[in-house]
């Protein structure tokens, strides 16, 4: 695009209310926004030409001065259990990674938020990467877009493909607040994805302030990261401890769920069992005694090995003892099972990938730092 040339507004990421802005600011009505939000979301249209219920002079306007921008899919690979995985290259050249995870009637897209992530949790691809960027509002609904499209999910009368959406791929979405709230009320919106405020996810390592602001502005599921059942261990595991240790987060939780206007709201808790480091007995009735006045499921998620961490994989043994205690407690109980093997759309396996390359030469090192996110997936389904 020539230097003097105003960029256009790409409408892909435009919440509700701020395409409504924008139609006001081109000296448009409401309803248009409404129109074209169906249109781009509903109907997957990528250009104003195929806005037929747009006179010709708004659509020649709209072409002027606005986009329908979505990130550029470099592969898509379908694994043999149904899980299908796209690498997503977004502005600036780096790669994020979404996966998509069948299990019955439900069909989970597992969506990223940033590209890296500056936590740096001990036992997480992404956080051994480092950050590079915050994904925009419409790199992230991007994603849902590009799933929905593939699966012919836009075209009039389409069966529902997603039916759920967690913010579980890479990056803290808390770190990114007004993009990722954004997309999340473009999921729930009826005039875009219409997901029921139940099957849209966010999953947080604890970023307090952020998700005390999060309950004003959305009431989507809660997912937090704990990991640990006392903060000596979650400071080495989750550094972000440090700053908001369990009471602190577990306090904001509370007042998450409490704000939410339905009652009966569950927060989700995420374990992931680490052999010999918080798989023990111990651990288990440690965490059943700190959940005690927090309304929650707990799922359990076997760690999953990549090849810059020593950690190992939780024993089956270990994970039903684990599992039983918590049973015994009276909490609901789940086990996630990683998909997606075959297609290396398992948490960590792609970024074993880059490790490997970064030992085979140093140029390439290079390259991949700045691609930082050419590799990664955490991608998992709940049983
Ligand atoms: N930043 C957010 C969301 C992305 S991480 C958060 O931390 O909640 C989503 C989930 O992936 C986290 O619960 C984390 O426990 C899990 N995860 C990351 N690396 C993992 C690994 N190597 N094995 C198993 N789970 C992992
Ligand atoms: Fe970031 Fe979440 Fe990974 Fe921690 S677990 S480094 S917060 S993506």
């Amino acid at each position: 695009m020539p230097a003097n040339e105003p960029q256009k507004v790409n409408l892909l990421g435009l919440s509700a209310e701020k395409l409504v802005a924008f139609f006001a600011s081109i000296g448009e009505k409401p309803f248009r926004a409404t129109q074209v939000l169906k249109w781009i979301h509903q109907l997957g249209a990528e250009n104003f030409e195929q806005m037929t219920n747009l006179s010709k002079a708004l659509r020649a306007k709209l072409e002027e001065k606005a986009e329908i921008r979505a990130p550029e899919v470099v592969s898509q690979q379908d694994s043999s259990d149904g899980t299908r995985k796209w690498l997503i290259r977004v502005t600036g050249g780096s790669c994020v990674e979404t996966v998509f995870i069948p299990d019955g009637d439900r069909g989970t897209l597992c969506v990223s938020s940033q590209v890296g992530c500056s936590l740096d949790c001990s036992f997480c691809a992404t956080g051994k990467q480092g950050f590079n960027r915050d994904l925009t509002a419409a790199e992230i609904i991007g994603q849902v877009w590009i799933a929905a499209k593939s699966f012919g999910q836009l075209e009039p009368k389409a069966e529902r493909t997603v039916t759920n959406v967690v913010m579980m791929g890479m990056g803290e979405p808390l770190l990114n607040f007004e993009n990722v709230v954004d997309s999340m009320n473009l999921m729930l919106n009826d005039n875009a994805y219409g997901l029921s405020k139940r099957r849209v996810t966010l999953s947080t390592s604890g970023v307090v302030p952020a998700l005390d602001k999060l309950g004003d502005v959305t009431d989507v599921s809660l997912a937090i990261s704990l990991h640990a059942p006392n903060d000596e261990l979650r400071n080495e595991l989750v550094p972000i401890n440090k700053k908001y240790p369990i009471a602190v987060l577990l306090d904001s939780t509370r007042r998450y769920l409490e704000k939410m206007p339905d009652t009966h709201r569950k927060v989700t808790v995420e374990y992931t069992l680490i052999d010999q480091v918080n798989d023990r007995p111990e651990h288990a009735r440690q965490l059943a005694e700190l959940m005690r006045d927090v309304p929650c499921k707990i799922n359990l998620i076997p760690f999953n090995p990549f090849s810059q961490s020593d950690y190992k994989r939780v024993s089956n043994n270990s994970l039903h003892r684990f599992r039983d205690i918590l049973y015994r407690a009276g909490y609901t109980v789940t086990v996630r099972t990683t998909r997606g093997d075959d297609i290396a759309a398992a948490c960590g396996q792609l970024a074993g990938t880059v490790n490997d390359r970064t030992r085979r030469s140093e140029r390439y090192r290079q390259q991949a730092a700045e691609k930082v996110a050419d590799e990664q997936a955490v991608r998992f389904v709940e049983r």
